[in-house]
């Protein structure tokens, strides 16, 4: 079994993003040997997180806006006395750090409209995305 393990950076330019990844994870993939297995993106962070969805710029704005909704930026919430982002913290507990994908024939499976996109919820930030991709 191979084990393979990369770390992507990438740059965020706003308080709220996606920044579709997509392509950064598949030319992993495709570095990692691997023909059959998982691939998982994670990222290290407690104010951002990983979804796979369809990167479409009204949906996503869509998506920004649901997120604000179920944890509003401006609530005054209790550790916005020690740090002004409670609300992303809540988003990325919510939303979750990572997604894994199958590995066939050397290439990840995806849906047409899963697009791997980091979300950004208190940018703008240098961020890291791990991606391990295990199998033979
Ligand atoms: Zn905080």
């Amino acid at each position: 079994m191979r084990v393979y393990r990369e770390e992507a950076r990438v740059s965020t330019s706003g308080r709220f993003e996606l920044v579709d990844i997509t392509d950064i994870v598949e030319s992993i993939v495709a570095r990692s040997g691997v023909n059959e297995g998982i691939a998982h993106v994670f990222v290290p962070h407690a104010t951002a997180a990983i979804i796979a969805n369809e990167s479409e710029p009204r949906l996503v704005q869509d998506i920004i806006d649901a997120v604000k909704a179920i944890a509003p930026p401006e609530k005054p919430w209790r550790h916005n006395e020690i740090d002004d982002n409670a609300h992303a913290h809540i988003a990325a507990s919510i939303i979750g750090p990572s997604r894994s994908f199958p590995v066939s024939s050397g290439r990840l499976v995806r849906g047409t409209w899963q697009s791997i996109m980091l979300v950004e919820l208190d940018g703008p930030r240098n961020r890291r995305v791990i991606v391990t991709v295990v199998g033979v």
